[in-house]
C-alpha cells in the first residue's frame, strides 16, 4: 500500500513586543499544531516560528523559554524592527525551503487559530492559497473599521484589486509560497501581491476577536503608511491624476485669460493683488503637491535600486536545525588524534 506523504507545515508569526500574548499565543497555537500532528494531517517536525521584530520587551526571552520547553517552538530574532511586512517575508523566506505547507498568523490571535486545521485540509483538497476573511470586524474600533473599509474602496477604484478584510492570516502551499517569493519588493505589500500569483484559492470566514492582552501595534502613522505602500507599490494612478488636475488648470487658466482679455476690451480692468497671489499660492501648492507624488515614485525606485538587504537576522534558530539535520552524517567530524 502507497503511504501518503504528509506536509511539513511551518506557522509563521510576527511579533513585536508581544511578551503579554506571546506564552496564552503559543500555548493555544502549539495545541492545535499537536494535534494535526497527532491526526496525521502534518509531519512530526512541523514547527511554529516566531519572528521577533526587533522587540524592546521580553519577546526574544519568551520565545526562548518556549524552545527550549518544546520543539515545535522556533525563532528568528531581527537585528531591529523592520515592520510587520517584512517579519512575514523573513519568516517565509526561512521557512520556504522546509516546508510544504505555511501559514502565517497575527501573534495576538485574533484571527480565529481554530481554523487552522481547515486550511491544511483545504491544502489537500487542492488548494494553494487559503485566505482568512473576517466577516465581522464588530471588535475593531469604528475609526479602524471605516478607514479600512475606505481603504478598500479606493484600492478598488484605482485598479488594486484586494481581497476585502483579509489582511496575512493566510495558508499558501509551496508552489503559492515559490512564486511570492520570486517578488523582491524592499516594502512589500504582501496582501496585495498574493491575489495577483493566481493558483487555486479559496476563502475562510471568521468573526474577528478583541486582543486578550497587549495594545495593538499599528498606530494611525503605521496604519498610514501601509495604506499608501499598498497605493504606491500598486498603482501608477497618483501620477495620472497629476496629469488630469494640471489638464484642468490649464483649461481654468486659459477661460481666465479669455475672460481678462474680453474685460480689457471693455475697458474693465481689476485693481488689487489678492487674487494673483491666491492664484500663486494655489498653483504653489499644487505643484509641490505633483513632486511629491513624483518623488514618492522616484524614491522607491531609488530604494529599490540600491538592493539593500530588506532585513538582517540576529538569529536563526529554525534553519539551524533543519540545516543541521540534513548536513548531519555528512559533515565534516572533527576527529581527535
Ligand atoms: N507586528 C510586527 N511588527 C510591527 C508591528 C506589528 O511584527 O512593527 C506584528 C504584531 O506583533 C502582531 C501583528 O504584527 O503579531 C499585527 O499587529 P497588531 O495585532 O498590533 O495589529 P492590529 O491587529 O491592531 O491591526
Ligand atoms: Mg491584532
Amino acid at each position: 500500500m502507497m503511504t501518503k506523504k504528509l506536509p511539513r507545515l511551518t506557522i509563521v508569526v510576527p511579533c513585536y513586543n508581544e511578551e503579554a500574548v506571546l506564552p496564552s499565543s503559543a500555548k493555544t497555537l502549539g495545541e492545535i499544531l499537536t494535534k494535526l500532528i497527532a491526526g496525521q494531517q502534518v509531519t512530526t517536525d512541523s514547527k511554529i516560528l516566531f519572528v521577533d521584530d526587533g522587540s524592546h520587551d521580553q519577546t526574544w526571552e519568551t520565545v526562548q523559554t518556549l524552545q527550549a520547553q518544546n520543539a515545535l517552538f522556533t525563532g528568528l530574532k531581527f537585528s531591529r524592527n523592520y515592520g510587520q511586512e517584512v517579519a512575514l517575508m523573513a519568516g517565509l523566506r526561512t521557512a520556504a525551503p522546509y516546508s510544504d505547507l505555511t501559514i502565517t498568523i497575527d501573534a495576538d490571535l485574533q484571527d480565529n487559530p481554530y481554523l487552522i486545521p481547515t486550511m491544511v485540509q483545504q491544502a489537500a483538497d487542492g488548494f494553494d492559497i487559503v485566505y482568512g476573511v473576517r466577516n465581522d470586524r464588530s471588535s475593531d474600533t469604528w475609526f479602524k473599521r471605516t478607514t479600512a473599509q475606505r481603504f478598500y474602496w479606493l484600492m478598488n477604484k484605482i485598479g488594486v484589486h484586494l481581497i476585502p478584510n483579509h489582511a496575512d492570516y493566510r495558508m499558501m502551499t509551496r508552489c503559492a509560497l515559490t512564486a511570492l517569493l520570486r517578488y523582491h519588493e524592499t516594502d512589500p505589500f504582501i496582501r496585495g501581491i498574493v491575489p495577483q500569483l493566481g493558483f487555486p484559492s479559496t476563502k475562510l470566514y471568521y468573526k474577528r476577536r478583541p486582543r486578550t492582552a497587549g495594545v495593538s501595534k499599528y498606530p494611525f502613522s503605521k496604519m498610514l503608511k501601509l495604506a499608501l505602500n499598498g497605493i504606491f507599490s500598486f498603482s501608477l494612478v497618483p501620477i495620472r491624476a497629476i496629469m488630469g488636475v494640471g489638464s484642468l488648470v490649464c483649461l481654468a487658466a486659459l477661460v481666465a485669460f479669455g475672460w481678462l482679455g474680453i474685460d480689457a476690451l471693455r475697458g474693465i480692468t481689476t485693481a488689487g493683488v489678492g487674487p494673483i497671489m491666491a492664484s500663486l499660492w494655489l498653483l504653489g501648492g499644487l505643484q509641490l503637491m505633483a513632486l511629491g507624488i513624483i518623488g514618492e515614485y522616484v524614491g522607491r525606485t531609488f530604494a529599490q535600486s540600491k538592493h539593500r538587504p530588506a532585513f538582517i537576522v540576529e538569529t536563526d534558530t529554525y534553519s539551524n536545525e533543519f540545516a543541521q539535520k540534513i548536513t548531519e552524517g555528512t559533515r565534516f567530524q572533527h576527529q581527535p588524534s
